[in-house]
């Protein structure tokens, strides 16, 4: 395939654009409301973003979990799916795509990423466990947790740079992870677990040479390696951008070097596949054996995991396509656009650009927003006013409280702004960094948030909050002063 080596559309003119690879074919309506509805909407929805419905929003940047759009070829496939409890043809297929593109013998299906971390943390952690990892997910450590286990983050000094030009700041710190072995002892680490493109820290990704060096570390300890591979995809189109000795590879090369490492892959499809659903696989037969009787349990059969045969052809289709260069650049390629865009216009944000969204540094946007009012949960309500943009906290509201009832704040505060793959156009997304500049340079209008109800657990998907001054009204009249009336 000669468009596979892509690297990026040139214009004659110099211009520095990212190019949509792909024509629209369906489409759908989308909904830019006055700002006094979007007032209202974000009120009713307690001030955080989860809880707003879509017929309010305008660009739904919350997750590229479950949004990315799908190929002509992916829809297609659904048409041929084999309806079988067991034995169904679909899962076969989505077996052979799992061999090809990650070099793993067997699947086990699951409904989505957090069900395989269910899983695997049922089977692997035990109480008093720690679990070593660049970074966590938020899933991740819940499920780690209920288990038992204990999460230890080993990232690099680089890793919660706001700014640096560091290619791989997903990267595991193997001083770290030495000093952890020694001080924990072996035994007591069920496996270190990889994050590829490392969501919560800006969509980070770890380099193979990094992958290397951890995974000589844990084979001469005996421990296992664990790889989260739900953005996969876009971690290998950096580790082909940015690391010399894989200029001139495939991305499936890439992709089956990485897997190679892991002893287990476990991914979620919403992601990596751009379909719903996820899978854990292995070519080790005990570690198969040990994971297999509990996804009847919690899943369904084998050969569906909860999800449907349709689904999983789109799922195999979407493995296959995480292989083309001209499909995986796309989003990263817009992420670099907003980013540098908005660096140029001085709002802090995330670099080098990452996977999967733009993070926008709130502690920077809002200085004046102490971290105990959530600076980040802020950001997204007041975005979402002034732009009918939906964005998602990746701060203190999405970590938790210690046993003394105090907040535990966030290392980080950051609005993210998804760029779901193939969804969003070049003026759509000209228009999220038109109206996050209006909002930076109003920022001193921006207040802070309370808890008004607060679930004890994963309190970020539904807890209510509300602000602590009536700072939303003045920021929508000061809107309305300067656009005067339009959306
Ligand atoms: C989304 C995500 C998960 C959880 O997957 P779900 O399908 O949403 O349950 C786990 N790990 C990472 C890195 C993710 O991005």
């Amino acid at each position: 395939m000669k468009e596979n080596g892509l690297q990026k559309v040139k214009f004659y003119s110099g211009t520095d654009i990212p190019v949509e690879l792909h024509k629209v074919r369906i489409v759908q309506k989308l909904h830019l409301k006055p700002v006094e509805e979007r007032l209202v909407a974000i009120e009713k929805g307690g001030y955080n973003t989860f809880l707003l419905n879509t017929k309010d929003i305008f660009l739904d940047m919350l997750t590229d979990s479950g949004t990315n759009a799908m190929s002509d070829n992916q829809l297609s496939s659904m048409m041929q799916a084999d309806d079988a409890y067991a034995g169904s043809q679909s899962f076969y297929r989505m077996e052979a795509a799992i061999q090809e593109v990650f070099g793993k013998q067997y699947l086990l299906p699951v409904h989505q990423g957090r069900a395989a971390e269910n899983i695997i943390s049922q089977v692997f952690i035990k109480k008093g466990d720690i679990i070593p990892m660049n970074y966590h997910f938020t899933t991740t450590k819940a499920h780690m947790e209920l288990n038992g286990g204990k999460v230890l983050e080993i990232f690099t000094d680089e890793a919660l740079k706001i700014k640096s030009n560091h290619p791989f700041k997903g990267n595991i710190d193997v001083n770290k992870l030495n000093d952890l072995i020694a001080e924990y002892g072996a035994d007591r680490i069920p496996f270190i677990r990889f994050e590829a493109s490392t969501n919560l820290i800006g969509g980070q990704p770890y380099s193979m040479e990094n992958m290397k060096e951890v995974k000589a570390i844990a084979d001469s300890h005996g421990i296992t390696i664990v790889l989260d591979a739900s953005l996969i995809g876009e971690n290998a189109w950096f580790i082909k951008q940015r690391e010399e000795a894989y200029k001139q590879s495939s991305i499936k090369d890439i992709l089956n070097e990485m897997c190679d490492m892991a002893d287990i892959v476990y991914f979620s499809s919403r992601k990596v596949s751009s379909t719903r659903g996820g899978g854990i696989c292995t070519s080790n037969y005990d570690l198969f054996l040990k994971m297999r009787d509990l996804v009847p349990l919690f899943e369904g059969f084998l050969t569906y995991g909860g999800m449907s045969v349709r689904e999983i052809e789109a799922m195999a289709v979407g493995f296959y396509e995480t292989t083309d260069e001209t499909i995986i650049s796309q989003s990263p390629a817009f992420v670099e656009y907003a980013v540098n865009e908005l660096d140029k216009l001085g709002v802090p944000v995330i670099t080098p650009a990452g996977a999967l969204g733009c993070h926008v540094d709130a502690m920077g946007f809002l200085p004046h927003v102490p971290q105990e009012e959530y600076p980040a949960g802020a950001l997204a309500a007041a975005l979402y006013i002034v732009s009918g943009c939906r964005g998602m906290e990746r701060g203190t509201i999405s970590s938790e409280r210690d046993e003394d009832g105090n907040d535990i704040l966030a290392d980080m505060e950051l609005l993210r702004l998804a760029f779901p793959r193939r969804v969003f156009t070049l003026s759509q997304t000209m228009f999220m960094i038109d109206r996050v500049k209006w909002l930076y340079d109003n920022r001193d209008l921006v207040g802070g948030l309370r808890f008004k109800e607060e679930p004890p657990v994963l309190r970020f998907f539904m807890g209510r909050l509300e602000p602590v001054s009536d700072w939303p009204q003045k920021l929508a009249d000061k809107f309305n002063a300067d656009f005067g009336g339009s959306l």
